[in-house]
């Protein structure tokens, strides 16, 4: 027996364990320190009531004969495409098929699962700064990867050249670590570079409803052509708190054909072999969300969440520390003042501040001199970390 020796290559993944180990390391030294953790990337709202009432119910309907439910349709019951087919018309003006929706237990598992149906020897364009996930499971299966450089020339935003080549492109926007969204100019471009280059764009929406300006598209979708060459991940961990409820969905356009073959076809054929859907109770929530009552009530955890943002953003701007992000995403990605290092900016906020942040520099080598903060934490509390850091750096 041999092991898939590209898990050699992977790099160790240290950056969360780093943080907690040194946070704790120095709460150990001292005891009375209070804290402010703003490096998470998880929620802290609790789930909607419409989203809470719809699980109830389901789960009532699960301890009665006439109503119980088995296994799960693979790709999603059809009340919960067609949530999903609304919204998309309703929040975005896009049109897609509930038989091009796929259900599924979060963003994650799509994007590191999508691999699947991709050939090893494809190249792979992927953004640096970037979430991790998408490096590490094409290093998992020993893809060549190709970076494209996202940094302050470019504001976080890389556009396609004619230098680059790669079969599969990854985007994020509104974007994980930097939270820079892609106008629809920009998106554009890529587009037309895929389409010119027969590549196919995974484009990871997890943030979509984060976005705020008119002038950045909540999908790709939005974009002309986009429908030849995208597949897009969304998922209801940020959009409604569901990351520990577990439930997303990926859209896959039935025009996207390669080699005579419908990508959609070879995801449907995926997820039926390896996965046995989403629970009945968590699809019921989910749909819920995406009623306009639903969303109604999600839309005030979000707006709490971007309360967070507003302050961090006027907290900087008094500091005249640059930044990016913010306005359509829970993150702010900064620069550290003073061209410090990003750990070294981590020590200074924890051990000056007891405010605990993300260097940048473990999402990538272009992450090195940033810091991630998170606007999911709380009003109060989040406040608090702004007041001390305005002390230490004012
Ligand atoms: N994509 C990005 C860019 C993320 O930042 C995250 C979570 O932090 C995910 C996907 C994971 O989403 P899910 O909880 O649906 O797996």
């Amino acid at each position: 027996m041999k092991i898939n020796s590209n898990f050699n290559n992977l790099k160790p993944s240290y950056l969360f364990r780093d943080i907690a180990q040194k946070t704790a390391a120095y709460k150990a030294s001292h005891p009375d320190a209070d804290i402010i953790k703003m490096g998470i990337g998880d929620v802290t709202l609790p789930l909607c009531q419409a989203a809470v009432t719809a699980m109830e119910n389901a789960a009532r309907e699960m301890g009665v004969k006439e109503t119980f439910h088995g296994y799960p349709e693979a790709y999603g019951e059809d009340f919960l495409l067609l949530a999903i087919q609304d919204y998309y018309k309703r929040e975005m003006g896009v049109t897609v098929d509930t038989n091009e929706i796929c259900v599924t237990s979060g963003a994650k598992e799509d994007v590191a699962n999508i691999l699947d149906i991709f050939s090893t020897d494809n190249t792979v364009l992927i953004p640096d700064p970037v979430y991790p996930v998408y490096y590490d499971t094409n290093v998992m299966d020993g893809r060549k990867i190709k970076f494209i450089s996202s940094n302050e020339s470019n504001s976080f935003l890389p556009l396609p050249d004619e230098s680059m080549s790669g079969d599969i492109i990854y985007l994020c926007s509104p974007n994980n670590p930097t939270g820079a969204a892609y106008t629809r100019e920009q998106l554009k471009a890529w587009v037309n570079f895929a389409l010119s280059h027969n590549a196919v764009i995974l484009y990871d929406a997890a943030y979509e409803i984060f976005v705020s300006e008119k002038s950045c598209p909540r999908s790709i979708f939005e974009i002309e052509g986009a429908r030849k060459c995208a597949i897009e991940f969304c998922s209801f961990s940020k959009t409604a708190g569901f990351t520990g409820t577990r439930c997303g969905y990926t859209v896959i356009p039935a025009e996207l054909i390669f080699e005579n073959t419908s990508l959609l076809s070879l995801w449907k054929r995926r997820q039926s072999t390896k996965f046995n859907g989403v629970a009945y109770i968590i699809q019921r929530g989910a749909a819920a969300v995406l009623t306009e009552e639903g969303i109604k009530q999600v839309r005030q955890n979000i707006d709490y969440y971007r309360t967070n943002t507003a302050n961090m953003m006027k907290t900087f701007d008094k500091l005249n520390i640059k930044y990016y992000g913010g306005k359509n995403s829970p993150y702010i990605w900064l620069k550290c003042p003073n061209d410090m290092k990003s750990w070294d900016f981590f020590d200074l906020l924890l051990t000056k501040c007891n405010v605990v942040g993300t260097p940048g520099e473990g999402f990538g080598v272009n992450g090195e001199g940033y810091f991630r903060l998170s606007g999911f934490g709380d009003i109060d509390r989040t406040r608090e970390a702004l007041h001390r850091i305005e002390t230490l750096l004012g």
